[in-house]
């Protein structure tokens, strides 16, 4: 109860409301356990497991934006090197654009311009080599990514949401390729790995459904 409010109120980091907006009332109504991931200019998570968010000991699980998948790879914002986040962000993108037109690549995008992850995404629908390369690039990381995730936790699904699959099946075919090349079959084959059915939405949805289940509200 908020003092301030006179109202029952709970306190849930974005990531994790998403998570279980997805979970309550988007693409994963169906499953007892889902994984989250936001790809946006950061990366953000959120954990499921037999019908309930995984906070942690301490608050702060779910980061799997700061999981390393590379251990000399570029630095991240939080301090480490190679995390997720520096490369299937959309910042993350850009960056990977850049390197590869500094390197000579020609590209309908110039360095110079003020490069989004949006404009790469169009350029490549447009049929631009440099832009599909790099998409599909940033989902073999984001692969490598997932298959980490059904080793440890063997979800009944990961739900991908974010401005980053406005991609759509130019990043989740990376994805698919790399979990069924590298993950093992036992934690792949009922993984089901789907894009947000709330969008942007699924957080606020998610942060009124985190209050109901605290209530106790079955809604
Ligand atoms: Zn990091």
């Amino acid at each position: 109860m908020s003092e301030r409010f006179s109202k029952p109120c709970v306190l849930e980091n974005d990531a994790n409301a998403a998570a279980w907006g997805e979970k309550w009332a988007g693409a994963g109504k169906e499953v007892k356990s889902l994984v989250m991931l936001t790809l946006g200019t950061g990366v953000g998570g959120g954990i499921v497991i037999d019908n309930k968010l995984w906070r942690g000991a301490n608050n702060v699980a779910a980061e799997i934006g700061h999981m390393v998948i590379q251990t000399d790879g570029p630095p991240c914002n939080c301090g480490n090197r190679g995390c997720v986040e520096v490369y299937a962000s959309a910042t993350g993108m850009v960056r990977l654009f850049k390197e590869v037109l500094k390197a000579g690549a020609s590209s309908s995008l110039k360095v110079s311009d003020e490069i989004t992850a949006k404009m790469i995404n169009e350029a490549a629908i447009h049929g631009d080599k440099v832009s599909l390369d790099v998409i599909a690039e940033t989902g073999r990381y984001l692969g490598i990514a997932l298959v980490n995730i059904m080793h440890v936790l063997n979800p009944e699904m990961i739900v991908l949401s974010g401005g980053m699959i406005g991609s759509g099946q130019l990043l989740m075919d990376p994805i698919r390729k790399v979990t069924t090349q590298r993950a093992f079959e036992a934690s792949y084959q009922d993984t089901k790995i789907v894009f947000s059915q709330l969008g942007n939405d699924a957080g606020i949805i998610g942060a009124a459904g985190c209050l109901l289940k605290e209530l106790e509200i079955s809604a």
